[in-house]
């Protein structure tokens, strides 16, 4: 069975498409998406061996070798354009999703849908999607085992019109921090997620002002207008 946070993850897939899930490592949601019905076939990328092979053995047990494939290597150079019309990146930090994408954008041509789910650093793959003309669609936030994870779904169709009035507001870095949906309707997880982030800042603004540094000023400046926007959502 699968976690909640893959099982959230799961039911942003819709029926019928070709998978790609990069970074798949036991293949879990690959696996449930074939066994369900929901994907047709699916590629399970992986670039290190141990994962790799447990992807492999995972979908042997399964019975499911002619309809998922799966690819040892880095990000997106285990497909070809075309090959994927959903990709899923789930479970590493930001700026590696981030990093993934753009090495292999060129991949994504005909790829209709994004489903992202960084651990840390959803600021970046938010700024990523806008700049390369990805429109998020939906974003959820859960916990799980004392950890809380956000998924961001992205298409292309209107990108840039969706972007604009996601961002195009006054408080757009707020909206790239928090994300602009789960902001508007801000859940306990949420609000128990910056919650503690404002623990975090705090603590950091506390030691700012107990420099003698003429640069902590401005850092604390900086880090009181984050907690001042962040407030004010909550
Ligand atoms: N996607 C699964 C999930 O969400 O449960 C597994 C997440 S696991 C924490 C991250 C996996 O990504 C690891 O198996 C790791 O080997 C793989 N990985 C890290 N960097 C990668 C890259 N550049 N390309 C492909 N896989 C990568």
């Amino acid at each position: 069975t699968l976690s909640n946070r893959l099982a959230l993850i799961a039911r942003l897939v819709p029926e019928g498409g070709k998978l790609a899930d990069i970074g798949s490592d036991h293949a879990l949601l690959p696996v449930f998406l074939c066994q369900q019905g929901i994907a047709v076939s699916a590629i399970a990328g992986e670039l290190n061996p141990g994962p790799f092979a447990a992807a492999q053995k995972q979908v042997r047990e399964a019975g499911l070798e002619k309809r998922i494939e799966v690819r040892r290597g880095d990000g997106l150079a285990v497909i070809e354009p075309g090959e994927a019309d959903v990709v899923t990146i789930a479970g590493m930090g930001g700026s590696l999703i981030a990093s993934i994408l753009s090495a292999g954008e060129d991949k994504l041509k005909e790829t209709e849908r994004l489903i992202l789910q960084p651990n840390v650093g959803e600021e970046q793959v938010r700024r990523w999607l806008v700049e390369h003309g990805w429109a998020l669609v939906d974003e959820h936030i859960l916990e799980e085992d004392g950890k809380i994870y956000e998924v961001l779904v992205a298409v292309r169709e209107g990108a840039a019109s969706v972007n604009d009035r996601l961002y195009g507001g006054a408080d757009s870095e707020t909206a790239f921090r928090m994300g602009p949906y789960l902001l508007n309707k801000p859940s306990p997880v949420f609000v128990s997620k910056w919650q503690s982030e404002l623990v975090k800042l705090n603590r950091i603004v506390h030691q700012l002002g107990e420099s003698e540094l003429e640069a902590a000023a401005d850092k604390k400046a900086a880090f009181e207008k984050e907690i001042a926007d962040i407030e004010r959502v909550l």
